[in-house]
């Protein structure tokens, strides 16, 4: 079996880079509302800040350094993978082609999305606050106590929620242009790669390995459930998803382009349940 993993996981300098401009945005939100205690003052002011061009700019810059950078730093892993099985030069054709076709869209469309997610943290955080002081008030809190604890939390909070787009935000924006590079050159399966360390979901890890369709998404929190103390699963709130889209989700997909990445008989995800199948079954299907 060819070991293509590092080939395929997504490289963290590119998630770090993004992480360090949006920590520097989190700063830029902390540092404006620091004038003000007053909630409501404090609303008043994340809004403005969304409107500001200056602002706005910032996100989309940082937000489209995040997507070009995967999209170049992928092309480079197709066509590494595709060099290594003989069908390099189709593969190559087609990255040379595709900016000029439906992937220049598609790129515009994941910065833009990204954007979007940067550009409404301040009314994100805005909301946290303002759960936060209607909550504290029906215990009979004084607006001032409230206030001088929302000063202190602030800059944790937000910092917080900066984090969280920085690793959801690459790993889904990752998935998804393996899965446009994969349509387009044919590569309908792809093999779930979990991370596999303390931090990995229970369902993810017994994710690996499993062979997936793109038009197929899994829903592992109902195939791997966790039950409660009942014995009953767990609502399963995440639905379907590919590898590496969900909250803070390292997974990634790799593509299968050659059948010797694949070990079998392997998991498969069919039907709505994890199969085994064997090699001259999937070859069919592929
Ligand atoms: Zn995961």
């Amino acid at each position: 079996m060819k070991n293509n993993r590092p080939l395929w996981e997504p490289k963290r300098r590119i998630e770090a880079a993004f992480r360090r401009r949006l920590l520097a945005i989190a700063r830029i939100i902390v540092r404006e509302i620091k004038s003000t205690a007053d909630p409501d003052e404090v609303q008043q002011i994340l809004l403005g800040l969304t409107r500001t061009k200056e602002y706005q700019k910032l996100c989309q810059s940082a937000a489209m350094k995040m997507v070009t950078g995967l999209f170049s730093d992928q092309g480079h892993t197709w066509r590494q993978a595709a060099a290594a099985n003989g069908k390099g030069r189709i593969i190559y054709e087609a990255l040379r082609k595709e900016l000029q076709g439906p992937a220049g869209q598609r790129m515009r469309e994941l910065i833009d999305d990204a954007t979007y997610r940067i550009v409404t943290l301040p009314s994100d955080i805005g909301h946290d606050v303002a759960d936060y002081v209607a909550r504290e008030s029906l215990k009979g809190r004084r607006a001032s106590d409230i206030a001088e604890e929302i000063q202190k939390m602030f800059p944790e909070k937000t910092t917080a929620r900066a984090e969280l787009i920085a690793r959801t935000q690459t790993s889904m924006t990752s998935t998804s242009l393996t899965w446009e590079r994969s349509e387009r050159l044919g590569a309908h399966w792809y093999i779930w790669r979990a991370v596999g360390d303390a931090r990995t979901r229970h369902s993810h890890e017994k994710m690996e390995g499993v062979l997936v369709n793109w038009n197929d998404p899994p829903a592992p929190e109902d195939l791997f459930p966790i039950l409660n103390a009942d014995g009953k699963p767990r609502r399963n709130t995440l639905g379907h998803y590919h590898a590496g889209c969900c909250p803070n989700c390292r997974c990634y997909p790799e593509p299968v382009i050659d059948l010797d990445q694949v070990t079998f008989p392997a998991r498969i995800y069919m039907g709505n349940r994890i199969q085994t199948i064997r090699k001259k079954d999937f070859e069919r299907m592929m």
